[in-house]
């Protein structure tokens, strides 16, 4: 899918959960198929996204069947960046974090060093792989480098050479707001 639709945000497009409409994961977009079934669920075929859900009328059903799924997605492949992320930040002696899952309007991510605590966006989902896994480092990187200044740019640069592309890519293609 090229064109104008990829530089609308995910969160600002009036979704009405039918057939046809597009939908983003993983940084590529999905066809929606709506499917009538008494069981609840998301699969993806190809390009297509199958969303089965007990009444098609129901917009919010379709929204909440669907969100639900992305969060399922959201856990594996958030844990699994955080991994990589918490093994390339071993030498600058991070700790483990509890990572928490949240929608979020206006940031990818965060971290806070008091509660020990990474959030990822739960819009991340909707990005490229690449890009997840660099908001994980970057906020891990936060437990040493609390701002943005020369040693933490420093630090993603050794342990991420591309990670700037990665960062254009997300405010390119995947912009928040
Ligand atoms: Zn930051």
């Amino acid at each position: 899918m090229v064109g104008n639709l990829d530089t609308v945000p995910e969160l600002l497009k009036n979704f009405q959960y039918t057939t046809g409409e597009q939908h983003k994961f993983l940084g590529e977009y999905y066809r929606l198929m709506v499917s009538e079934s008494p069981e609840t669920g998301v699969l993806i075929n190809n390009f297509n996204m199958i969303l089965s859900v007990p009444d098609l009328k129901s917009t919010q059903q379709k929204e909440f069947v669907l969100d639900m799924w992305y969060r399922e997605q959201a856990e594996d492949v958030f844990v699994e960046a955080m991994a990589t992320a918490i093994i390339k930040s071993a030498p600058y002696k991070v700790r483990f974090p509890d990572l928490k899952i949240y929608r979020l309007d206006n940031r990818w991510g965060a971290c806070s060093p008091k509660n020990q605590r990474v959030i990822l966006n739960l819009e991340l989902i909707k990005t490229p792989k690449e890009c997840i896994e660099y908001i994980a480092l970057h906020e891990m990187l936060h437990f040493r480098f609390p701002n943005h200044n020369l040693a933490f740019y420093g630090a993603l640069g050794d342990l991420m050479f591309d990670w700037k592309e990665r960062e254009d890519m997300l405010n390119r293609k995947f912009r928040l707001t």
